[in-house]
C-alpha cells in the first residue's frame, strides 16, 4: 500500500474504478474525478473492536470531488476522517437535517445549503447546479433532499429516499450518472423497499452497477438493513448488470439478542450462482479494486 495517491494509477478513459475501502466506504474514480461514499476508517464501532482494517487511509486518497454521506451512523460518517482529507473535498453531500444533527460536531468551516425537493421528480426539471470552486479551500456541505440532484464534477448525483432506522436524519441513497458510462446506485445501509426501488427503476431505467448492503443487521430482532436475499431482489428490480455487496456482517461482534449481523458477501454470490450468473456479483475485499 503506497503512502500517497499515485498519479500513475489513473483510470483508463471510459472506465469506472471502484476501490473498496471497507463497509460502505467506497472510492469511485472516473475521468480524473473521485467520489467517496460513507467515510468511516475507525477501528471501533459503538465500543466494539472492528476486525478488519480499511483498505486505504484518508491520507492515501486522491483529491476528492465529493463525499456522499447516506446517513450519520458512526459506521457511515466519521467527521474526524473528513477533517483528515487533504485537500478537502469540494462537496460533502448530506441527508436533509444533517446540519442540525451535526451542530457542534462537524467543525469543518463552510456553507451548508439546503436544496428543496423537486415535486414531480427529476424528469423535465432543471438540475440544481453547484459550480465547484477552482481551488477549494473548504468543502461546500450540501443537504440533498430526495429526488433532487446536484452536479459535482462530471457526476450528476440524485438523492433517493431510503428506509433504515433512527435516529434522524433519515437516510438517503444516491443514483450517480456518469456521462459516457451509465448510472450506478449506492444503497448505503438501507432496508429493502420494493415499491421504492420500482419507482427508482421507473424514473431512471436500469442501472449498470448497484452497490448494496448485505449485512442483514437485526437490532432486538428488528431488521434494519438488507440481507443477501434482499440485495438479490433489489438487483433484479433495478435490472443491475453488476452488484457489489457492501457492509458485510462480521466486521464487529454480534451481541444476540441485542444485535445480529448474519449477512455475508458469499451468500449473495451463491444466490446468483444458482441463477447461472455468478459474474453479476463482484465481491471486493478491503483495498480491492475493479474497473468496469
Ligand atoms: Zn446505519
Amino acid at each position: 500500500m503506497s503512502d500517497k495517491w499515485a498519479p500513475a494509477a489513473r483510470v483508463p478513459p471510459g472506465s469506472l474504478r471502484i476501490t473498496m475501502i471497507r463497509c460502505a466506504t467506497v472510492l469511485l474514480s472516473y475521468e480524473g474525478h473521485h467520489l467517496l461514499t460513507d467515510p468511516w476508517f475507525g477501528m471501533h464501532m459503538r465500543g466494539l473492536p472492528v476486525r478488519r482494517r480499511p483498505g486505504r487511509t484518508p491520507s492515501q486518497l486522491p483529491p476528492l470531488t465529493a463525499v456522499l454521506v447516506s446517513h450519520l451512523h458512526p459506521d457511515h460518517f466519521e467527521p474526524a476522517a473528513l477533517a483528515e482529507l487533504s485537500p478537502p473535498p469540494e462537496f460533502v453531500v448530506l441527508p436533509p437535517g444533517a446540519k442540525r444533527a451535526l451542530a457542534g460536531v462537524l467543525r469543518l468551516p463552510g456553507r451548508i445549503g439546503s436544496l428543496l425537493p423537486l415535486p414531480g421528480g427529476r424528469q423535465g426539471l432543471p438540475p440544481v447546479n453547484c459550480r465547484p470552486a477552482r481551488h477549494p479551500v473548504e468543502p461546500q456541505k450540501i443537504e440533498l433532499c430526495p429526488w433532487s440532484e446536484i452536479q459535482v464534477g462530471p457526476f450528476t448525483v440524485t438523492a433517493i429516499p431510503a428506509r433504515h432506522t433512527g435516529p434522524p436524519p433519515d437516510e438517503i441513497n444516491f443514483v450517480v450518472e456518469l456521462p459516457g458510462w451509465g448510472r450506478l446506485l449506492f444503497g448505503g445501509d438501507a432496508r429493502l423497499d420494493t415499491a421504492l426501488l420500482g419507482e427508482v427503476r421507473r424514473r431512471f431505467g436500469p442501472v449498470r452497477l448497484a452497490l448494496l448492503p448485505v449485512g442483514g443487521t437485526q437490532i432486538c430482532g428488528v431488521r434494519t438493513v438488507m440481507d443477501p436475499a434482499d440485495a438479490e431482489t433489489a438487483t433484479l428490480l433495478l435490472e443491475a448488470e453488476r452488484v457489489i455487496p457492501l457492509h458485510e456482517g462480521g466486521l464487529w461482534w454480534s451481541l444476540p439478542p441485542l444485535s445480529r449481523h448474519p449477512g455475508r458477501n458469499s451468500d449473495l454470490k451463491a444466490r446468483f450462482a444458482r441463477r447461472g450468473c455468478p459474474e453479476r456479483v463482484v465481491v471486493l475485499g478491503e483495498g480491492d479494486e475493479v474497473e468496469l
